[in-house]
């Protein structure tokens, strides 16, 4: 009655970060040891050894069912007493599906944390867990709870900065939907416990619903996906109280403005503004409801199930109260986010036979004009027409329809994200208040992990590459970490090698021959396609080892979680993100305050207004920074900062694709595993010495196995003595001043001899 396995198993190189069993003979062959074998469907099951013939091994399944496997496909299983250790770097085989079970085995019992060495993975649990709030805040700072949490690590970044006189960041990383921004919020919270007092805490909190409301979406993904990156520092005086914070986002998603896909919503704050709005409000914006708008209309999805947008517009309101932005201020800002929506409702008429079009003067132009303060026929102008300079003559080109729909929702882009880029302003001149000139800081971290999708575009690109920048920062702490702890301990450690990407970020940044130059480059050329951007980067890159073309206009690049192939298509449109210079003399000239600002910082952020030779006529257009330049510098910055803290990283994992509770699947985490980098701590700390154990405690745990009474009774000798009995090869072990170090899996095999004897 034995089954051979029903198709051949995949290969398992890849999932055996620990060791074979063919590394460990001696153990494996012993009867009746628990091991890991993949089914068909991927998932890994649990079986127990029953015979071993070296090549093939006779396995039994929990349900009693027998099969004959192949011996090098099985992956050694650890001791029931380490089901659900809340550190991973315990287990004492360091395998995928070791990890994974682990996981799972703690996340079934609503515990969502778990740490990998230096590490804490959180998997989300998209439900209400009892881990917060006052009770948990106070366990945690009396450390009278052990248990991994954000609320420890927020606890041991305090600890740290006081101790050590060094700034500190939480870095949060994971998957759309993973728990990136609640994890950052809880963060928050406890640390606004722990050094509140002055009030300026409970403004902190209060900049997470105006943020969410104008940067966060409803994505197929996540019902409260945030569209940009976001790093908030929270200021620390000498006595360890906040004292103020500063907020910088990072690449704000600006065209949902005007286009979003089925099913999912452009940003919050329109649907709440809508259905919050006073009468008084409402009749003094002209404002519709939210089906009456063309932006809004085109994703066919109004509501979030569980949501009450107007509810939440009086939190937003209330929230613009205590980050001190006048009334005057908010009803500027809800008259652009009108005008906005108001613009997309502006409709173009043929007014020639030359396809060339004028907007229809009807209550959308005339209401738009309105609220940004400006004259009907001049926003006209500047929707169906544009300024040339010819030699040393200005023309006025008249616009074709596709133009003039361009241009209109340029406009619409641009004053939402300068009224985005204006919010977080406000709100950092309001949290500047402490005079923080000797004191510390905590930066906190929330930026979109690693994305690949059937299509990837720009902003998959753009995101990528600044997750490979976070990515190699994240090894280098490690390995530094380890490195460390070996030295301390008087190890002879041979340097390790492990994986850098620096060619990865190379291929990217490298001058003037990377992705990056190129890009730039393909953008300021008149004639610059999408189509030449490829070519150019095939023929320019092609040798590089993480690049490679693709058919059309297409290009694949090897990132560190994977090979990632992107679509060039809107690539050089995206990296201009031009307005034509007519429309920002039109917001310069407006009556309104907020249009003249968003304005004058359009040009101050490019100089001049030049006259271009971005298009082939010599359109004038304001030149500036490409998108991919300034997101560059933004994150060499970041980077820059980072580097000057002590970092925490927490990784986030969604376990399901529903945003549903108690559903986790093993092959959905263990890609995040790999992507996050979790599985690379474990490999390098793998590449070493991972188990540890004091002197002391192995003396006490194992020295009764001992068959000969050692001379000396202090633990090292006894330690030494239990090694050399066990014939534990001097390649396994390293006896360091405080520690044993061991390879993986070296204790098992001497659990598994103290539990049978
Ligand atoms: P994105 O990249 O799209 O912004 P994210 O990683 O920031 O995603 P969140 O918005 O933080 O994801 O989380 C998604 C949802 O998961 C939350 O709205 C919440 O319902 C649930 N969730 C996340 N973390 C927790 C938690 N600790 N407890 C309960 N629910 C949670
Ligand atoms: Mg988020």
């Amino acid at each position: 009655d034995v089954d051979s396995a029903a198709t051949p198993l995949p290969s398992v190189s890849k999932s055996n970060i620990g060791c074979r069993w063919s590394d460990i003979t001696s153990y494996a062959t012993k009867k009746k040891v628990q091991s890991w074998f993949q089914l068909p469907s991927g998932n890994w099951e649990l079986g127990r050894i029953m015979s071993t013939s070296g090549i093939e091994s006779i396995i039994s399944l929990p349900d009693g069912k027998i099969l004959k496997v192949n011996s090098d496909s099985l992956i050694p299983a650890n001791p029931d007493i380490l089901d659900g250790v809340d550190d991973l770097m315990q287990l004492s085989f360091l395998n995928e599906p070791s990890v994974l079970f682990n996981l799972q085995y703690r996340y079934n019992q609503d515990m969502i944390y778990t740490k990998a060495g230096p590490v804490l993975v959180a998997i989300n649990p998209f439900k209400k867990v009892s881990l917060y709030g006052n009770y948990y805040i106070e366990a945690y700072k009396n450390k009278s709870i052990e248990s991994p949490h954000v609320y420890a690590i927020a606890d041991t970044a305090i600890r740290e900065m006081t101790r050590d006189e060094v700034n500190q960041s939480i870095i949060i990383s994971g998957e759309s939907g993973a728990g990136k921004t609640e994890t950052a919020k809880i963060a928050m919270q406890y640390l606004a416990a722990l050094g509140g007092g002055s009030g300026i805490e409970d403004e902190i909190l209060k900049t997470n619903p105006i943020l969410e409301a104008f940067g966060n979406a409803k994505t197929l993904r996540n019902d409260n996906s945030s569209r940009f990156g976001k790093l908030i520092e929270i200021h620390f005086s000498e006595t360890g109280k906040i004292s103020g914070a500063k907020i910088q986002t990072f690449l704000l998603e600006k065209s949902r403005v005007v286009q979003c896909a089925e099913g999912e919503r452009s940003y919050h704050i329109f649907y709440q503004l809508c259905a919050g709005a006073p009468r008084a409000l409402r009749e003094k914006l002209n404002l519709k409801d939210v089906d009456d708008y063309k932006y809004l209309k085109q994703s066919n999805c109004y509501s979030i199930a569980g949501v009450d947008d107007a509810e939440q517009f009086r939190i937003v309101k209330e929230a613009l109260d205590v980050v001190h932005v006048s009334k005057e201020d908010q009803e500027s800002v809800f008259a652009m986010l009108a005008a906005v929506l108001c613009l997309g409702n502006v409709s173009f008429a043929m007014i020639d036979n030359e396809n060339h079009v004028e907007a229809v003067a009807d209550e959308s132009l005339i209401n738009v004009a309105k609220l940004i303060g400006c004259d009907t026929a001049d926003l006209n102008l500047a929707l169906s027409t544009r300024k040339m300079r010819v030699g040393n003559d200005n023309i006025v080109q008249k616009l074709t329809l596709s133009q003039a729909v361009d241009t209109r929702d340029a406009l619409a882009k641009s004053i939402y994200a300068c009224l985005f880029e204006w919010l977080v302003e406000q709100i950092n001149k309001s949290l500047a208040v402490g005079k923080w000139r000797t004191g510390r800081s905590i930066s906190i971290l929330d930026i979109y992990g690693f994305e690949s999708f059937d299509r990837n575009s720009f902003e998959q690109f753009c995101i990528n590459y600044a997750n490979e920048r976070l990515q190699q920062h994240f090894n280098r702490h490690l390995f530094k970490l380890e490195q460390e702890e070996y030295i301390q301990d008087g190890i002879d450690w041979a340097k390790v090698d492990f994986d850098d990407n620096q060619d990865c970020l190379t291929l990217f940044e490298k001058k003037p021959l990377g992705l990056l130059s190129l890009l730039d480059e393909e953008s300021t050329f008149p004639n610059g396609t999408d189509f030449t951007f490829a070519n150019k980067l095939k023929q320019h890159l092609n040798s590089n080892s993480c690049f490679r073309g693709e058919r059309e206009k297409a290009f694949t690049v090897s990132h560190f979680a994977g090979e990632v192939t992107y679509d060039t298509t809107g690539f050089l449109e995206k990296n201009r993100d031009l307005l034509h210079l007519d429309s920002i003399q039109l917001l310069s000239s407006c009556s309104c305050h907020l249009p003249q600002t968003f304005a004058s910082n359009m040009l101050n952020q490019s100089g001049k207004p030049v006259v271009g030779p971005l298009h082939k006529a010599g359109g004038a257009d304001s030149q500036k920074l490409s998108v991919a330049t300034k997101f560059k510098s933004q994150l060499f910055q970041l980077m820059q900062r980072l580097e000057s803290t002590t970092p925490h990283f927490i990784r986030c994992i969604k376990p399901n694709n529903f945003q549903s509770p108690g559903s986790y699947e093993q092959g959905l985490v263990l890609q995040q595993l790999r992507c996050c980098g979790v599985l690379e701590v474990v490999r390098i700390s793998r590449s070493g010495f991972p188990t540890r154990m004091s002197h002391q405690k192995f003396a006490k745990r194992y020295g009764f196995l001992l068959l000969e009474n050692v001379a000396s009774q202090d633990p090292l000798s006894v330690s030494v003595a239990i090694l050399h009995q066990f014939n534990i090869l001097p390649e396994m072990y390293q006896v360091g001043y405080t520690k044993l170090f061991f390879r993986t899996g070296q204790i098992g095999a001497l659990e598994d001899t103290r539990n049978h004897t």
